[in-house]
């Protein structure tokens, strides 16, 4: 409670803009994952590793918008590259070198050969189910339950279903997110705990068009695959002419250059990927096989947009895997982020915090449980949610952005210093002196 009176003091001005955001837009937010409790701090400015809210208030970002930031806010690299492109036109409709460029980036770092477009995550995943569906005249796709992909349809199905209505482990229902949706939508959507092969073994059949999941699920903290899965997965998906995607909007460039693909070694059949591809800036790309390929460029499979490609995006997300996301860039991520995870194993053994930390590439968090957790399910019963809750509260009261929510992993960007993971360090450990106490 204390805590929460301090946020709402310090955030003041936040709550008048929330008041006056709530005439126009629902929930006083353009996205409903922006809301907060008691308010969303509405931000001002950022550059580097911080962000400033609009009572003044200054903040080390560790949120970096939701994953998107690894270039950290205000990069000059970005900014000379976007004002460039800004003095040459922004928009036309028509394919530019830039699109070339990234495209040809991306296939070096993924080793898929063809590559499109998009403007968003949900977007990509979108287009990958177009692909599944369309190449293999199948309907339905398999999900990992507890996973978000995007808002379409196809996978707007057990994202975070609550335990009444999730069926049984061995054959978990298939519950839509939020209402809006046609009879019969959620059940072409087939459901299976993450890390169990022999689970998709079972769900997959003649009529499974494709499998889409996250090397490494985000979303519910970080669950990393358990050693040979991604592996099995992949026999499983070949032997059964199902489509594997691997939905890399958030592990994508922000894990290695190459994403968690290069990281794990498995190479899916379509590629999605959306958020820290393009610098700050909207936009996404699916990579795929060349038989995938073959049938969006003969438009049997439509993959399309206004915006894709657009050339302020592509000047964006070109320097971004050129120049500033570069080999050097990830070895200096990764020791930052080895680093961030030892200190704060230090703060939970000296403290005898129940929890451990989990981390990949530039990403990781702290996961308020003494054991492992391997899918959704263990996230609901085995994690400490007050505990994860209170944490948000000390970080953002200490001068740490972080997303709210029980769900989220800090983002590093190549403009984080020690002195950045100094501070997270001291607001974790206030928080864990305060619940020891
Ligand atoms: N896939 C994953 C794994 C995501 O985390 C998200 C967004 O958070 C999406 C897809 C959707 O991306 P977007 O919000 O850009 O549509």
């Amino acid at each position: 409670q204390r805590e929460r009176a301090r946020l709402r003091a310090r955030t003041a001005r936040s709550g008048e803009y929330f008041a006056r955001a709530s005439a126009v837009m629902p929930g006083g937010v353009p996205s409903q994952f922006q809301s907060a409790e008691p308010w969303p701090v509405y931000l001002e400015r950022g550059a580097g590793a911080k962000v400033w809210d609009v009572d003044g208030n200054e903040y080390r970002d560790f949120h970096n918008g939701f994953g998107v930031m690894c270039v950290g806010h205000a990069n000059p690299v970005i900014a000379a590259a976007v004002s460039a492109r800004m003095a040459l036109g922004t928009h036309f409709a028509a394919p530019t070198e830039g699109s070339i460029v990234v495209a040809e980036e991306l296939r070096r770092r993924w080793g898929l050969p063809a590559w499109r477009f998009t403007n968003s995550g949900t977007e990509s995943t979108m287009d990958a189910i177009h692909l599944a569906r369309g190449s293999t005249g199948r309907d339905v796709i398999i999900k990992i339950e507890g996973t978000y992909h995007g808002h379409h349809d196809a996978v707007m199905v057990s994202v975070k279903p609550p335990p009444e209505r999730m069926g049984p482990r061995s054959a978990p229902a298939s519950v839509p997110y939020g209402d809006g949706f046609a009879p019969g939508t959620a059940a072409a959507t087939r459901v299976v705990p993450f890390n169990d092969a022999a689970a998709l073994e079972a769900a997959l059949g003649e009529d499974v068009a494709g499998v889409i999941m996250e090397p490494a699920m985000m979303n519910v903290n970080i669950v990393p695959p358990v050693e040979g899965y991604l592996e099995r997965v992949r026999e499983l998906c070949s032997a059964a002419g199902a489509v594997l995607i691997f939905d890399e909007v958030k592990t994508g460039a922000a894990v290695a250059p190459g994403g968690a693909t290069e990281l794990y070694g498995v190479k899916p059949d379509v590629v999605c990927l959306a958020k820290a591809i393009c610098g700050g800036l909207p936009g996404g790309a699916i990579g795929m096989t060349s038989a995938l390929g073959e049938l969006v460029a003969a438009g049997r499979v439509k993959q399309q947009g206004t915006f894709n490609g657009n050339p302020l995006t592509m000047a964006a997300a070109a320097v971004t895997l050129l120049d500033v996301l570069t080999d050097d860039a990830y070895a200096r991520l990764h020791a930052l982020n080895a680093k961030l995870m030892a200190e704060c194993e230090r703060v939970i053994a000296a403290y005898e915090l129940p929890a451990h930390t989990v981390g990949m590439g530039s990403k990781g968090c702290v996961v308020m449980s003494t054991e492992p957790v391997l899918e959704y399910r263990d996230y609901l019963t085995k994690i400490h949610h007050e505990l994860t809750d209170l944490a948000w509260l000390f970080h953002m009261n200490h001068g740490i952005f972080m997303t709210p929510g029980q769900d989220e992993e800090w983002t590093l960007s190549v403009l984080h210093t020690e002195a950045d993971l100094q501070a997270y360090v001291d607001a974790f450990e206030a928080f864990a002196r305060e619940v020891t106490d």
